[in-house]
């Protein structure tokens, strides 16, 4: 079940350090050891899988509501006004950890993230035909 060389295997063994905020039977939530705001958390589930790609429906389902008593968790005790949850699929989309997580990030009006891309302008013919290829 657990991955050889998986840190975050090793945090849910106990074989790894964390500060764990959360746990139920199927996930764990604990802080990020690099965070982008003060709270930055992760959630993960119990059972190795590599990312989105691979994360079985009910670990998946498990982890997105504790995602969820996470993120509910930083607005009453820490004063979030806002979250962001992210989470980063194979390395192109910036995964460096290949065990499945979900970042939850609390947000604070001033505090300093800001996105990382700007929107662009579509052409709608082109919208059109990408959203035929999608849904085919
Ligand atoms: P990602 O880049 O989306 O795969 O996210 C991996 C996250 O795990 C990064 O934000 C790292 O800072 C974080 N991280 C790596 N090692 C640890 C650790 N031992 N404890 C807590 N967070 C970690
Ligand atoms: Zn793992």
């Amino acid at each position: 079940m657990a991955e050889d060389d998986c840190i975050f295997c090793k945090i849910v063994a106990g074989e790894l350090p964390s500060h764990p905020i959360y746990e139920d039977e199927h996930t764990i939530g604990f802080l990020d050891i690099s965070p982008w705001v003060s709270g930055h958390s992760l959630v993960i589930p119990r059972r190795h899988s590599r990312n989105l790609w691979e994360v079985e429906g009910e670990d998946l389902a498990h982890t997105a509501a504790a995602a969820k008593a996470v993120a509910t968790t930083m607005r009453d005790r820490i004063g979030a006004e806002g979250v962001n949850l992210l989470n980063s699929c194979e390395a192109a989309a910036w995964q460096t950890v290949f065990h499945f997580h979900i970042h939850v990030i609390p947000r604070f009006s001033g505090d300093p993230l800001r996105l990382p891309g700007h929107p662009g302008e579509a052409d709608q013919d082109a919208l059109a035909e990408l959203a035929a290829k999608l849904r085919a």
